[in-house]
């Protein structure tokens, strides 16, 4: 019950630029999974045809969820087109509805 309450305010003190960073990073971290998954991936000649299209279907499904999760938490919106300033945490809102991402995640 406490460890529930404290989530919540953690959720609640999040801005919307760290919580489409965390998105940034599991990304990251996925696709780098799936690398190195790539890399130990020892086997017969005959599975390279399985291991690539199974790395390509990985790191499609990777690219499927930040492009689904980085989205404005209000509109909607798609933030693709802003995720630089984003990440290099320069001041930048919503194309659409303005929405700073600074600001605390309602
Ligand atoms: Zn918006």
């Amino acid at each position: 019950m406490i460890a529930s309450s404290a989530l919540k305010h953690y959720h609640c003190s999040m801005t919307i630029r760290k919580s489409l960073m965390r998105w940034y990073w599991f990304t990251i971290l996925g696709l780098t999974l799936i690398f190195a998954l790539g890399l130990m991936w020892r086997g017969p000649e005959s599975d390279y045809t399985i291991r690539n299209v199974t790395l390509v279907v990985l790191g499609l499904f990777m690219y499927v969820v930040l492009a689904l999760k980085f989205r404005c938490p209000r509109c909607r919106a798609s933030l693709v087109t802003k995720s630089a300033s984003i990440l290099h945490g320069r001041p930048c809102g919503c194309p659409k509805c303005g929405v700073g991402m600074d600001e605390l995640i309602d």
